[in-house]
């Protein structure tokens, strides 16, 4: 399995499959301690989301946040999701993870609502195993249903290699939610195996220019010709565009110079945790 043997390869801190080692021995037997932790870590509640605010480029107001999933382990300490999503896909425990996810996002969302300010949109991360659960739609929308989220204001995010296998079911699954009001982006745009002709057959609202192409788009040509052109190319199909990664003044100018219509970066915020992020809503000061 190209995962399993992915995660293995970034676990082990290299960029190649390496043989069986002494050093490779210690890393399984973390990894193996990691993964039971982690079947414990839902019910513990060790498992947090934090939010990365998205705003509207043409006047700066906040439209979107992204949810970020966070490990707070009880020995390990902060663990990333690179570090613990992969393992998840694999044992297949992303499952209910990816819909305490979702209740998770859409109950603080609606909590915001409730405490009056004015409606945005969150973002979830998919990942290829829900997205190819034949429970995954009917999931979704007991979820909203119990929460009580308009579904208007939930996003959720996939990849184009995530979408590329499989390309029949997914347009199916993809037509389902996106009939159901929910809106869907393409993340992490122009480093997958991607296919323009599908752009055309998933009932995408979003795509999301991937930060790689932002680092530097005000000082490398390739890199501003690939994000001007994503930009067009949003446009052209009629479907709004956002950048990731948005980490310095100069990128912000490029970006609303070439009208793209949202961001997202360190340099507008980090990702808050829930508390900070309803204060700074309510206060418009960023904690950070
Ligand atoms: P992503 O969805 O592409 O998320 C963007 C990542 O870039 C996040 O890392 C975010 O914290 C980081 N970031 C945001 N602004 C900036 C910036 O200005 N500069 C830089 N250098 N980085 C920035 P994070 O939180 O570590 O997440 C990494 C990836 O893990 C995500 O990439 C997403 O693919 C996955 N992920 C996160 N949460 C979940 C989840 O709940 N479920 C699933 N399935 N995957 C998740
Ligand atoms: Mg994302
Ligand atoms: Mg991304
Ligand atoms: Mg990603």
């Amino acid at each position: 399995n190209a995962d399993t043997a992915m995660y293995r390869a970034k676990s082990s801190g290299r960029n190649n499959f390496q043989f069986y080692t002494k050093e490779m021995n210690a890393t399984s037997g973390e990894r193996l301690s990691l993964e039971s932790d982690l079947w414990h870590a839902l019910k513990n509640d060790e498992l947090f989301l934090v939010y990365q605010p998205q705003i509207d480029l043409r006047d700066g107001t906040v439209i979107g946040m992204e949810a970020l999933i966070r490990w707070q382990h009880p020995k390990r300490g902060l663990i990333a999701p690179m570090d613990f999503i992969p393992m998840a896909e694999c044992n297949g425990l992303i499952i209910p993870i990816g819909i305490w996810v979702l209740e998770t996002a859409c109950r603080h969302n609606l909590q915001l609502q409730k405490e009056g300010l004015p409606p945005i949109r969150v973002a979830i991360n998919l990942s290829a195993r829900q997205l190819s659960d034949r429970n995954f739609v009917e999931s979704v929308q007991s979820v909203i249903e119990a929460i009580g989220l308009d579904p208007h204001y939930l996003e959720l995010e996939v990849t184009e290699s995530m979408v590329m296998h499989n390309v029949e079911d997914v347009v199916v699954t993809l037509n389902d939610l996106n009939k159901m009001g929910i809106q869907l982006s393409l993340d992490d745009f122009g480093t997958g195996f991607s296919s323009l002709a599908y752009l055309k057959r998933f009932p995408i609202d979003r795509l999301k220019i991937d930060q790689s192409f932002i680092f530097n788009c005000d000082s490398d040509p390739g890199d501003a010709i690939i994000a001007q052109t994503i930009i067009a190319l949003a446009h052209g199909l009629k479907i709004k565009v956002i950048a990731e990664g948005v980490e310095k003044s100069e990128h912000l100018s490029f970006l609303k110079k070439n009208g793209c219509d949202e961001g997202q970066g360190y340099f507008i915020s980090r990702p808050l945790t829930f508390d900070d992020l309803r204060m700074f809503l309510l206060t418009g000061k960023n904690p950070h």
